[in-house]
């Protein structure tokens, strides 16, 4: 597939991928952690490598021409000159040092940057062993999750598999850093994002687009130059698949303008939604020849259905819905009227009370619940039961200055492992409203954790359930819970869901939401904001209730506080 050009470009210079400079920092991290370092530095080596596999310059060239790194987000003054030195010596001369001072277990951690290095070694003492190879052994024996349980078991199979994932959100970044190369440097006329990130799947295996394009070779060839290096796993006439630094894949289409519309539902759709549309009409690629089909739009047309949005693609009941012209009407960002699930410096946010506020009013929110941890969660600051009494009163004084948003006194209250929850009722009863989560004894079994749920639930001051299966994506597996039942329960009890929208968390899964509003149950979509900034995250929960087909009306916060009041009161 190379070029001659390429070829002999490559033997005179060895330039290094940014992948190849983002293992070196990586590793540097993961050394560093073993030694006595600041955790802040750590973090921000390990930041900047995952940043640098996202990059569609080559780091090379530009440390050769002497650019500024700094210019990067992630790239500081230490970490721009430790890559000028990888990419001018081929050397990092610390993470050498760090190697050879290092004991030959601690120095081989640094080929396997998901691995937390004082957890692996916690193992390593605990199980007598001193090698990855040992590791992987008691891992596959099931030794690990035996004498360390089931989340150190999960770490380490993580750890030890290469990352072929990514959240979405991060997703995005790439997607956008593609595009952007796809159209400057590689000179196509048109580029469209398909697959799973279009439909906005919470996690992301393989980025894809469509292109127009009269030199599909050598947008090929090009797109092997991204990041310095990428490589070519597959090509033919209309199609290539590049493996990205990142891990996961990219996959180009190349398309008619003509047939563009085709295309994009061919690309877009889920297996299961192309298998229904296949189902209404003939072999889907035999109606290109016939007609000229350039809009998506044409072409649901031409089958007599509505168009289709991409979040719907997934082969549930869209089709027949498109047929019978009853598709909902997804919910937007502009239908969001308030947030229902934001903490502040009372727990363990970032900004105060105000701060929040003043925030969600520039958002053009009506309304925004200040949910705190509750007492008990220690590690998150929980707010002291005569502290929330001192807040409630203090934002009763915010709100008396009628500063353009209503402050609502929340809370979010763990759910102990008895399923009662984490204050008294006297006190509960003076919220507007409550948000009750779990977060200890995820060993639970799904009979009890079901229980725990249900028992929670039958507390009068129990409004909203949150982040409801504990999940945290490419992280840990939600606890297990009985789903219809705690949906049926939150019906009788006149309780909701929520969908929180933190990339890591999309929980209810859109699976989960489709349910709970089959039900008749509404969901919040809601960020868990610990920040200012945070409160913009809701997008991805959108993104989720969308794939749930969730209209405004299934939404608990698209309503104004007046009617969300009555709701609210059980
Ligand atoms: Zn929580
Ligand atoms: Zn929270």
């Amino acid at each position: 597939m190379e070029t001659h050009e390429e070829a002999e470009s490559a033997q005179t210079s060895p330039a290094l991928s940014n992948a190849e400079i983002a293992d070196r920092l990586a590793g540097l991290a993961q050394l560093l952690s073993t030694q006595k370092e600041n955790p802040y530095k750590v973090k921000a080596y390990h930041r900047a490598a995952a940043r640098i596999r996202l990059l569609s310059d080559s780091l090379d060239e530009l440390v050769r021409e002497d650019a500024d790194l700094t210019q990067f987000p992630g790239i500081g003054e230490a970490i721009a000159s430790a890559i000028r030195e990888i990419v001018l010596t081929g050397k990092l001369r610390k993470l050498d040092t760090l190697r050879g001072q290092a004991a030959p277990e601690i120095a081989s951690l640094a080929d396997y940057p998901r691995l937390d290095p004082k957890r692996t070694l916690r193992a390593y003492k605990k199980l007598g062993i001193s090698s990855i190879e040992s590791l992987r052994e008691k891992l596959e024996s099931g030794e690990i999750e035996s004498a360390l349980g089931l989340r150190m078991a999960q770490h380490v199979r993580q750890g030890l598999s290469e990352a072929h994932a990514m959240l979405l959100y991060r997703a995005d970044d790439l997607r956008d850093a593609i595009e952007e190369f796809l159209l400057t440097k590689c000179a196509v006329k048109r580029v469209q994002v398909v697959g799973a990130s279009r439909r906005r799947v919470e996690v992301i295996e393989e980025i894809a687009f469509v292109i127009e394009t009269d030199d599909f070779p050598g947008v090929v060839r090009r797109m092997q130059r991204y990041g310095g290096r990428t490589a070519l796993l597959e090509s033919s006439a209309d199609g290539a698949v590049f493996g990205l630094a990142s891990g996961i894949t990219l996959r180009l289409r190349l398309c008619s303008a003509r047939a563009w519309g085709l295309c994009l539902v061919m690309e877009t759709g889920s297996e299961a939604h192309l298998k229904k549309l296949e189902a209404v009409t003939e072999r889907l690629t035999s109606l290109s020849g016939k007609t000229a089909l350039t809009t998506e739009t044409a072409f649901y047309r031409r089958l007599g259905l509505a168009y289709i949005e991409p979040e719907l693609r997934e082969g549930n009941d869209e089709v027949e819905r498109a047929g019978t012209g009853s598709l909902p009407k997804l919910v937007t960002e502009a239908d969001i009227r308030g947030e229902l699930h934001a903490h502040s410096t009372s727990s363990d946010g970032v900004h105060s009370i105000e701060q929040m506020a003043a925030a969600a009013r520039q958002r053009g929110y009506e309304y925004i619940g200040i949910s705190d941890h509750s007492q008990s969660l220690k590690i998150a600051s929980g707010v002291s039961v005569e502290d929330l009494w001192h807040q409630i009163k203090y934002i009763d004084k915010l709100n008396g200055k009628n500063d353009g948003i209503r402050i609502l006194k929340s809370s979010e209250v763990d759910i102990l492992a008895d399923g009662s929850l984490d204050y008294p009722d006297d006190l509960l009863r003076e919220l507007d409203y409550t948000v009750c989560s779990i977060h200890s004894r995820f060993g639970l079994n799904r009979e009890q954790q079901t229980e725990r749920l249900l028992r929670a639930m039958d507390n009068r001051y129990f409004n909203i359930l949150g982040h409801a299966t504990g999940r945290l994506l490419l992280k840990r597996p939600g606890y297990e819970i009985d789903i219809d039942r705690v949906v049926e329960h939150a019906r009788r009890n006149g309780c909701f869901f929520e969908i929180n929208s933190s990339p890591d968390r999309l929980d209810l899964s859109a699976d989960n939401a489709r349910r709970a509003a089959a039900a008749g149950v509404l969901i919040a979509v809601n960020t868990d904001s610990h920040s200012m900034g945070e409160l913009q995250l809701v997008r991805y929960g959108l993104d989720q209730a969308r794939r749930a087909g969730l209209a405004k009306f299934a939404v608990l916060n698209c309503r104004p506080w007046q009617k969300l009041q009555a709701l609210l009161k059980r």
